[in-house]
């Protein structure tokens, strides 16, 4: 048999991509070089640009005021601005156009509606008015919703985001406008990701808002920051369509660790392979396009590992962008013959991928984590990084919660990414001040950086920081903002964004009805804000943690000090609903009790479909795929034996193979049969006792199968194996 098998071909996947073919294309076509940044940026939005150069003044002005100071936005501003909008879409060559959402799948979703009308006279005229911009009405019964509508009630609404620009897709056949928009139900309740996010963002201004006008400041708007960074693997096609798994699952769940993984750390930051930097540059001018600022990529510490990350911006924008950054990821792929992969551990044995949610809060012109200089002395910064610690350490098991899915339990508290239980990096300088605060009751000094010499005069002295960082907390301090690291790559930030601006804003919001009391009762406000803070300091302080979170001796630590460790996701999401938390919500106005309840629903709903998902394919491949090649294989053993019986020659290293395949297929057959047993429960009748069916019974069973499965994978000749092998996925470039 020749090495390339039918089944799959590694030489064709490490031939295929031929760069002269993008270039040739380019020529034959006449597509202009790249064009500059700055003149392709935001080209394919309907965003302020082009909203002031094409709306009456009047209306631009109005417009400006919802989308920079929140306020309501009048319903006839809606008509002119979809004139606007829809000359400029047409002009932009779109047909259709679309009410962008984000149901509670984690993607997104859209439904598109042809500008065209028919006239009297039997021709047709683009017609788009103001209540086309504003509301969609999907039928979308079959969108998750929690039991928050029976599918008898199939009524849903979109609703126009006007903070968010609308943008044009460009597909090779054509063009369409495209809307972002909120999801709701008949009754108003929010099907979807964007509205809870803007309405936490509301929250988080108004409360901060009333903190600075503590510290006599009155700006026009506090706006929640982020950035994510996202990290992926790129596999060649070749490859993904020949593993099942891989395309049911978005993982492999089955294959050996490969002799060599990452143990060299040779591919961190490495020089980006071609094929990848061509397919990352191509991601990035669409993107540019499209207004998404994005700046950095570099190989991640995984063989076939990369990482993509924006520049931060406010956060309902960044979730719409980041959504944009994951569609185009995967969409660009193919052109390169590559597929991307966006799941959390789609490889066993190396590492997984995260979604780093970089977080802050700002006005229009400063940074409100941005602690100065003097950290000590910028009291107004000592406040609100005490707001930050004291929701933290309250709201432990939310934060966990946020980041709990299946995908996910593959990588938390694995030795690639900080462990399930939530604690803050603080750095040595911002603890000190803490410190100081907490025991005197003010703080005089802060630790400096200074300068760092190289030990040669031709290199410059560097400004070192204050602090280190730590890659090993899952939520640190970097500097001018906080790093919640726990989310997973194939995620929307926007849930874990909701709810930093959620418990955050209640933290300010109680934080300063103790000041304003206090100022009532005549105290002086420094006086009284350095009580608070050590008072709190007192109370949140075991929520910091400076030291390695990947070492053994952390979980004893934190169990010692009271910290929540939430393993798995069915033990995280159970939180989820509790009064604490439903009171949060509700106080905030962020999501109702119903809202919560159904989010915590549907995120068990997903559980137990990935996991079922997980376990019919395990099985389905050990027993279409891998059993009969192993005896298939072992049939030619037994023929070798028998020949070799025949002709009286001894065969103790062949009959030494047929006992071992022979015993690992008795081993694996047995496993299956367990696990097929097992996939036939159903496992109750509630989300909640199936999800326990998946994490008790169908992932250990899966474990077992595997277990085997791999070690079939080191003694089945190559040539017979079925699946690409890890050798195979993460090395050919
Ligand atoms: P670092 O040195 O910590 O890597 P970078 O400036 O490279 O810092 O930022 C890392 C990520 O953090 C980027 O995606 C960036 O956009 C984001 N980021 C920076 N400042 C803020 C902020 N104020 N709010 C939210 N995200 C931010
Ligand atoms: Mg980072």
């Amino acid at each position: 048999m020749p090495k390339t098998s039918p089944r799959f071909n590694i030489l064709a996947a490490a031939t295929s991509w031929d760069p002269s073919r993008i270039d040739g294309e380019r020529e034959r076509r006449g597509v202009p070089p790249p064009m500059r940044i700055e003149e392709i940026f935001g080209e394919n939005t309907f965003g302020l640009a082009q909203m002031r150069a094409r709306l009456p003044k009047q209306v631009f002005r109005r417009l400006c005021a919802t989308i920079e100071q929140g306020l309501l936005l009048d319903s006839s501003v809606a008509d002119a601005v979809a004139i606007a909008m829809k000359e400029w879409a047409l002009e932009k060559g779109a047909t259709h156009f679309t009410h962008w959402f984000q149901p509670m799948t984690g993607f997104t979703a859209e439904k598109h509606d042809s500008f065209i009308t028919p006239n009297v006279g039997g021709g047709a005229v683009a017609e788009f008015s103001g209540k086309d911009l504003i509301q969609g009405e999907p039928d979308a019964s079959s969108f998750p919703s929690g039991g928050l509508r029976g599918t008898f009630e199939a009524r849903g609404y979109t609703a126009w985001d006007p903070t968010s620009p609308a943008f044009i897709v460009e597909t090779p056949a054509g063009a369409y406008l495209s809307i972002p928009s909120a999801f709701a139900s008949w009754a108003g309740e929010a099907l979807d990701n964007k509205t809870p996010l803007l309405r936490s963002m509301h929250a988080l201004d108004v409360q901060t808002q009333r903190a600075l006008k503590l510290f006599g400041a009155a700006p026009a708007r506090v706006l929640a920051t982020c950035g994510p960074e996202q990290e992926f693997f790129l596999i060649d096609q070749e490859f993904y369509y020949r593993r099942p798994d891989l395309v049911t699952s978005g993982r492999t769940l089955f294959g050996a660790k490969p002799p060599r993984g990452q143990e060299l750390e040779d591919h961190y930051f490495g020089s980006i392979p071609n094929r990848v930097l061509a397919f990352m540059m191509e991601v990035e001018r669409k993107l540019y396009r499209l207004g998404v600022p994005v700046k950095t990529r570099h190989n991640e510490v995984a063989p076939g590992q990369y990482e993509m990350a924006p520049i931060y911006e406010n956060a309902n924008v960044a979730a719409d962008h980041q959504q944009l950054t994951m569609l185009e990821l995967r969409n660009s792929a193919r052109k390169y013959g590559l597929v991307c992969l966006l799941h959390e551990k789609p490889f066993a044995g190396v590492n997984g991928s995260g979604k780093h949610v970089n977080w802050s809060l700002g006005t229009e012109d400063a940074n409100l984590l941005d602690p100065g200089e003097t950290p000590h002395s910028n009291m107004q910064f000592l406040f609100f990084c005490t707001a930050v610690l004291r929701a933290v350490h309250r709201h432990q098991d939310l934060l966990r919660a946020t980041v709990a899915h299946a995908g996910n339990d593959h990588r938390l508290g694995a030795n690639e990414a900080p462990p399930a239980i939530i604690s803050v990096f603080l750095g040595e300088q911002l603890t000190e001040i803490l410190e100081q605060i907490e025991t005197s009751g003010s703080a005089t000094t802060s630790r400096e950086g200074g300068l760092l010499g190289l030990g040669t005069p031709v290199l410059p002295d560097l400004p070192r920081h204050a602090s280190d960082r730590n890659r090993t907390s899952p939520f640190a301090f970097t500097g001018n903002k906080f790093e919640f690291r726990a989310p997973g790559s194939s995620q929307s930030v926007s849930f874990p964004t909701t709810v930093l601006n959620t418990i955050v804003s209640e933290a300010i919001g109680e934080m300063c009805t103790t000041l304003e009391s206090e100022l009532e009762s005549g105290s002086v406000f420094e006086e009284a804000l350095r009580r608070l803070i050590a008072h709190e300091v007192a109370d949140f302080k075991r929520i910091i943690f400076n030291g390695d979170g990947y070492s053994e001796d952390w979980p004893v630590e934190a169990e010692r000090r009271g910290l929540l460790n939430l393993r798995t996701t069915f033990e995280a999401l159970d939180t989820l609903p509790s009064e604490k938390n439903i009171s949060l919500f509700e106080k905030s106005g962020v999501l109702s009790r119903r809202e919560l309840v159904s989010r915590h629903e549907i995120a068990l709903e997903v559980y137990f479909k990935t996991i079922n998902i997980e376990g019919e394919t395990t099985a389905d491949i050990a027993k279409t795929m891998i059993l009969p090649a192993a005896i298939r294989y072992l049939n030619d053993l037994l023929a070798v034996a028998d020949r070799m019986g025949t002709l009286g020659i001894e065969s103790r290293g062949t009959m030494r193979m047929i006992r071992e395949v022979n015993d690992l297929v008795d081993d694996f057959s047995e496993k299956l049969a367990h696990l097929v047993e097992q996939n036939a429960e159903l496992g109750g009748e509630t989300p909640h006792s199936k999800s326990r069916h998946m994490q008790e019974n169908i992932i250990p069973a899966m474990q077992e199968v595997r277990g085997v499965a791999d070690r079939l994978e080191k003694v089945l000749p190559d040539d017979v194996w079925p699946l690409p092998t890890y050798r195979d996925m993460l090395f050919v470039k």
